[in-house]
C-alpha cells in the first residue's frame, strides 16, 4: 500500500504561551545589554533554544552562573519563590516568561496553602513546571503522578484537601486520577476545570480524531516536552502507530510501509517551520495529498511582561 496522503493537525505547534516566551528573549536580546541569560530552557525544544543560543543567549542550568547585576528571564514552565529571591539576593533584573497559565497554578496553590488545605499535585516528578508550584507551598503539597498512588495519601485533614494539575498532562488519564481522589476524599476541591492549558487539551483532541484516519501519526517534538510525548501516547491509545520526532530525519523509512494516510502533529514548543519539513519528506515519498485536519480554532494571546512592555517602549522612543 503506497503512501497516499498526509493529515496536517489543526491547532498543532506554537500555543501562545510559547509564542510569548520565544518573543520575550529575541525582544530581549534587542534591548537589553548582551550577554542575556535564560534560566533553563525557554521551552523544551531543541531548535528553538539552539537558534536563540546562536543569537547570543545564553543559557543556564542554575542562577549561580549568572553575574551579579545581569538581565535573565525565567523560561515559560515558572519558578519557585526560593528561584525569586535569589535573583533578588544578585540583584538580578528578572524578565518573567512565565506562562500565564502555569502562573494560574501557581496563585492556586498560595491560595489553597494559605487556607490549611493539603494540596495533591498531579504531574511528573522533575519536570521544571512541577518543581516550580511545588515551590511555592513544599509542607502542604504532595505529588502523584498515577491513580495507584492515592490508595497511599493520608493527609492530616481530609476534609481540607485539594487537588491541582500540571498544565501539559493526558487528559484521560487526570480525569481518572481526580476521580480516584474523589472516591477517597469526597470532600476534595479544586480549579473549576483542571488545570490542563487549552493547547494541551486541543492538541489531545485532535490526534484522538485524527487517528480514526490516519495508520502512522508523527509528532514533532523534543524528548524532554511533556505536552508532546502525551500525544504520542493519546495517538497510540486511540490505535494508531506513533513517533516522536525531533525533525525529519529521525523518520524511519520502515514506519512508512503499509501506511497510506499519515497525520503529522507538534507540540506547543516545536515550531512550523520543522512541520513543513517533514511534510516536503513525505511528499517526497509519494504522498500527493496534504489536507489540513482542523479540530478547533484557536485565538489565544498573552501580553508581554510590563517590565520588557515598559522597556521596549522607552528604546523605541530614543530610536525615533
Ligand atoms: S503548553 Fe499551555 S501552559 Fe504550557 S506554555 Fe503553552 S499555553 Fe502555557
Amino acid at each position: 500500500m503506497p503512501l497516499e496522503k498526509v493529515l496536517l493537525a489543526k491547532p498543532r505547534g506554537f500555543c501562545a504561551g510559547v509564542v510569548r516566551a520565544v518573543d520575550i528573549v529575541n525582544i530581549a536580546l534587542d534591548v537589553y545589554e548582551k550577554p542575556l541569560y535564560v534560566r533553563k530552557e525557554i521551552v523544551h525544544n531543541r531548535h528553538v533554544v539552539e537558534e536563540l543560543r546562536a543569537k547570543g543567549t545564553v543559557f543556564v542550568d542554575s542562577l549561580l552562573e549568572v553575574p551579579s547585576g545581569a538581565t535573565v528571564v525565567f523560561s515559560a514552565h515558572g519558578v519557585s519563590p526560593e528561584v525569586r529571591e535569589k535573583a533578588k539576593a544578585k540583584n538580578l533584573k528578572v524578565i518573567d516568561a512565565t506562562c500565564p497559565l502555569v502562573t494560574k497554578v501557581h496563585l492556586e496553590a498560595v491560595k489553597y496553602a494559605r487556607d490549611g488545605f493539603t494540596i495533591v499535585l498531579i504531574g511528573h516528578k522533575g519536570h521544571e513546571e512541577v518543581v516550580g508550584t511545588m515551590g511555592e507551598a513544599p509542607q502542604h503539597m504532595v505529588l502523584i503522578s498515577s491513580r495507584e498512588e492515592v490508595a497511599h495519601l493520608n493527609p492530616p485533614d481530609s476534609n481540607r484537601i485539594a487537588y491541582l494539575t500540571q498544565t501539559t498532562l493526558s487528559l484521560d488519564e487526570t480525569r481518572e486520577i481526580i476521580a480516584t481522589l474523589r472516591q477517597k476524599f469526597p470532600h476534595i476541591v479544586g480549579p473549576p476545570s483542571e488545570d490542563i492549558c487549552y493547547a494541551t487539551q486541543n492538541r489531545q483532541e485532535s490526534v484522538q480524531a485524527m487517528a480514526r484516519h490516519a495508520g502512522l501519526i508523527l509528532v514533532v517534538g523534543s524528548g524532554n516536552s511533556s505536552n508532546s510525548n502525551r500525544l504520542v501516547e493519546e495517538a497510540q491509545k486511540s490505535g494508531a502507530q506513533s513517533y516522536l520526532i525531533d525533525d525529519y530525519r529521525n523518520i524511519q523509512e520502515s514506519w512508512l510501509e503499509g501506511v497510506r494516510v499519515v497525520g503529522v502533529t507538534a507540540g506547543a514548543s516545536a515550531p512550523e517551520i520543522l512541520v513543513q519539513q517533514v511534510v516536503e519528506h513525505l511528499k517526497a515519498r509519494g504522498a500527493a495529498t496534504v489536507e489540513e485536519f482542523e479540530t478547533t480554532k484557536e485565538n489565544v494571546h498573552f501580553a508581554l511582561p510590563p517590565n520588557l512592555a515598559s522597556d521596549l517602549e522607552t528604546r523605541n522612543r530614543v530610536r525615533t
